[in-house]
């Protein structure tokens, strides 16, 4: 039921784990892309590779979302190309885990300035023309620890607490614009993001997913696809959980 046939997607950090996975739901579903990389050139060209073979065109370009003129030029760049973007995932992220005590500035300035200030400018960026063609849909991921908080993350669960009310906030100002803006908090999700992290800490989060196993990837860009169809045009300002139904 979901055709996104003319219809083009950036999809910010694109080219592995999660975003790679929104990038061909969309790409499988009709979507031309652009797909976002900050490094492993290779990786992201591999990715252009399976995307065409959906028979939809898609470039990729190398841009560092938490750099507002990176993002101005990236979003002139995909509007050049395509003259126009419908939908806008902003997915990249990173994690710089360690206990508050060892927590350096740096440590916590990188999360927020790639997680949550990548949010703003990219957003910023593309909202002008999404508000000449009064068409936009915007999903941001965020997380469940977002929500609840997880020790040795305070940088990264204030990032995407702070995503978690952009979204709210941005939603309700681009609602009249036939904007939506919604975010996504996964749970614990298997990518190169969660492969570092011991067996002890796995099987202990484990107990306390009801589903009783981890995500994949696929399960999030099916999230992504419905909020990114007409089949939501009604939810706008939501953050939708999945997780398994993680006990919170
Ligand atoms: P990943 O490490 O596999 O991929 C992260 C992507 O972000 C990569 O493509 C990377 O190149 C890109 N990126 C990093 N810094 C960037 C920058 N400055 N500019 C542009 N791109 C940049 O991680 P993932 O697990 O696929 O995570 C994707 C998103 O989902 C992240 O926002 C993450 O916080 C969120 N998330 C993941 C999980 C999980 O369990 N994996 C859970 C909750 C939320």
């Amino acid at each position: 039921m979901i055709n996104f046939n003319n219809k083009v997607a950036i999809v910010t950090g694109g080219s592995r784990g999660i975003g790679k996975e929104v990038a061909k739901k969309l790409a499988s579903l009709g979507a031309n892309l652009v797909i976002n990389y900050t490094s492993r050139e290779e990786e992201a060209l591999n990715t252009k590779k399976e995307i065409e073979e959906f028979g939809v065109k898609c470039i990729t370009i190398k841009c560092d979302v938490s750099k507002s003129n990176e993002v101005n030029e990236m979003i002139e760049r995909a509007l050049e190309e395509f003259n126009q973007i419908d939908i806008l995932v902003n997915n990249a992220g990173i994690t710089r885990d360690t206990l508050l005590m060892r927590m350096k500035e740096e440590d916590f300035d990188k999360v927020i300035d790639i997680n949550l200030k990548g949010v703003f400018n990219c957003t910023k960026s593309v909202i002008k023309p999404m508000m000449k063609k009064r068409y936009g849909k915007i999903i941001n991921m965020a997380s469940v620890v977002g929500i609840i908080g997880n020790p040795g993350q305070a940088n990264y669960c204030a990032s995407k607490a702070g995503v978690i009310g952009f979204t709210k906030s941005s939603a309700r100002e681009l609602a009249s614009r036939n904007i939506n803006i919604n975010a996504i908090a996964p749970g614990f999700i298997d990518t190169d993001m969660t492969s570092v992290l011991n067996d002890d800490i796995k099987s202990s989060m484990l107990t306390n997913i009801p589903k009783n196993t981890f995500g994949k990837p696929e399960d999030v860009a099916n999230v992504v696809a419905f909020l990114a169809s007409d089949m939501s045009n009604y939810v706008t300002g939501q953050v939708i959980n999945v997780d398994g139904g993680m006990v919170m």
